[in-house]
């Protein structure tokens, strides 16, 4: 870390509640807010509106028309290298009580009751509220910092709004060496890499970075006994918006995005807190201020040809931790470490290719579930990519020359098996396959961005311009699960028929009802719930991207020893 950072008082307090979380907030800058972290700004609101005079520099301690009552100030040390904003300072000449606004409770030291206290045995123990570790560290570099500015600071004060409680912390030297010490202690975790998560404990329950962190996935990789409590929130509740038609515009308004059609006529309005990913089709315009405004709060926009080729993505610029982004370039140039996910993806790949066939082609031969599983088990024990690629390639041939058979109508007569490598696509279902593809590229690439990994350096799929080579690599065990499947899907059902696509001398493409019926079957696949097969919790497939996108990111920071990926059988 540079000599010249200061470190938040908030931040420093975060340490000593988990270090990790410390890392994960104030070295990587990342943070999900919760119903905690809201109610935390409400109760807030007040005190974080700043009093006209907000530093101790400005006051004049003899002065009658300063405040005695200063919200948000600002104090800083460059020979700490800390900084702080007080919620509130009550002041009075050269006397500072710093007050500091918490929305829970205090917390209750159990205490037995007195020997000679007759009655009691039916009661709860008596309790008394004591400072969080927390808020003591918060509070005690408050008052450094106030006594480097030449305050004398008798003692200071937390405010827990739930109970309406100001309890009194006297200042002492065991205070301002318990807030030196985890000062000390958060600026050398800071200088090394991301600490482990918390074993088993109560705190991952109500953090709200857990879903980031997954302390119980990432311990019982390398812990057996640890199994994993439902604590990520299974259901997918964010808005995955697909613009398709021409003319279109996307714009924003307050706290909404705005999609209006091509004369300004108001087609949709979503809040911006649900949106997750935003993807435009074809000739779809947006403001350069709905840009900047998705930008901001983190969500990607996907740009796509009208017949579906991803052309660019716009990246928010947070979505960036030097850690994860060092480990994945070291890593991955080692070969053995590019060998090792290669083997995990293509040996799930081909695993979920077998049991997409057994469940819906209708007379499979019955040496190709065979075939398949010794390809994938060569695969997993591949002794080099290129041999990796081999088997790969294998086991595609077989699965392409049953593919056909999964389908019910005409469209699996009419299927190329070679149709794959042809653009535009032969024919109605290679054509909704490319679709497909195409959106879990984009889908794979946003859950890259969610756990700070590149998208652009892979293991298994070569770097090369515009290249999403991990989104590829993450991909590849989800193109039967998702990708196929969709289109086995949509074409026995009759969501998908001839009618929703237009052929050409070049190829065939959809029209834009046939998008449309697409973009449906595609929203359901990824809403569709699966049960994880180690971590036994239900999971949308979008979520599964990113729980597994994360899994790499902890593989690469050698949290975890190995890589397993998703297989259903
Ligand atoms: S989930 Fe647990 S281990 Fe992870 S950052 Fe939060 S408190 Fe720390």
């Amino acid at each position: 870390m540079p000599d010249e950072m200061l470190w938040p008082t908030r931040n420093v307090a975060e340490y000593a509640y988990c270090p990790r979380l410390f890392y994960y907030m104030a070295v990587e800058g990342t943070f999900l807010p919760s119903a905690d972290t809201e109610e935390g700004n409400h109760v807030h609101r007040r005190v974080d509106r700043p009093s006209k005079a907000t530093t101790v520099d400005d006051e004049d301690t003899g002065d009658e028309s300063r405040p005695k009552i200063v919200r948000s100030l600002a104090l800083t040390s460059d020979t700490l290298g800390l900084t702080a904003t007080l919620d509130l300072a009550e002041i009075n000449g050269t006397v500072a009580i710093p007050v500091e606004y918490r929305k829970g409770r205090p917390k209750r030291q159990v205490m037995a009751p007195p020997p000679d206290d007759p009655g009691e045995a039916d009661q709860p123990p008596l309790s008394h509220p004591e400072p969080w570790p927390t808020d003591r560290v918060q509070v005690g570099l408050q008052t450094i910092l106030l006594e480097e500015a030449h305050y004398t600071v008798p003692n200071a004060i937390l405010y827990y709004a739930s109970e309406k409680l100001r309890l009194t912390v006297p200042v002492d030297d065991a205070l301002r060496s318990e807030a030196l010490a985890t000062l000390e202690a958060a600026k050398q975790c800071a200088a090394g890499t991301r600490p482990m998560p918390l074993i088993n404990d109560s705190r991952c329950v109500r953090c709200s970075l857990q879903p980031i962190c997954l302390p119980d996935e990432v311990n019982q990789q390398r812990l057996e006994e640890i199994k994993p409590r439902q604590i990520w929130p299974p259901r997918d509740e964010g808005i995955h918006l697909v613009t398709q038609k021409e003319g279109v515009k996307i714009g924003v308004r307050g706290a909404s995005i705005r999609v209006t059609d091509k004369d300004g006529i108001l087609v949709k309005d979503v809040p911006l807190a649900n949106v997750e990913t935003l993807a435009l089709l074809g000739s779809v315009q947006i403001s350069t201020q709905a840009v900047q405004v998705l930008a901001d709060k983190s969500i990607p926009v996907a740009f796509l040809s009208a017949a579906g080729r991803l052309i660019a993505i716009i990246d928010p610029l947070d979505s960036v931790s030097a850690d994860v982004r060092r480990a994945q370039v070291r890593r991955f140039d080692d070969p053995q470490a590019a060998l090792a996910l290669a083997r995990a993806v293509i040996a799930a790949k081909i695993v979920n290719q077998r049991t997409l066939l057994q469940r819906n082609h209708t007379s499979l031969p019955e040496t190709v579930p065979a075939d398949l599983a010794a390809e994938a088990d060569k695969a997993s024990q591949a002794e080099s990519l290129d041999v990796v690629r081999g088997h790969e390639g294998q086991a595609a041939a077989i699965y392409f020359e049953h593919f056909a058979g999964m389908f019910k109508g005409h469209e699996g007569l009419e299927f190329d098996k070679n149709g794959r490598q042809r653009r535009p696509p032969p024919d109605p279902i290679n054509s909704c396959i490319s679709m497909a593809y195409t959106m879990l590229t984009h889908e794979c690439v946003a859950a890259l961005r969610q756990a700070r990994l590149e998208p652009s350096i892979g293991a298994f799929h070569v770097s090369r311009p515009g290249r999403p080579a991990l989104a590829l690599d993450l991909m590849e065990p989800f193109r039967p699960l998702i990708g196929d499947s969709v289109a086995v899907a949509a074409f026995n059902r009759g969501e998908l028929t001839e009618g929703h696509f237009i052929r050409t001398a070049s190829g065939c493409m959809f029209t834009d009802s046939g998008r449309r019926a697409f973009f449906s079957a595609w929203g359901r696949r990824m809403e569709t719930e699966i049960t994880h097969p180690i971590f036994k919790y239900r999971l949308s497939y979008r979520r599964m991207l990113v729980l597994h996108a994360r899994m790499i990111a902890a593989w690469l920071l050698g949290e975890v020893p190995s890589l397993a990926f998703l297989t259903t059988r």
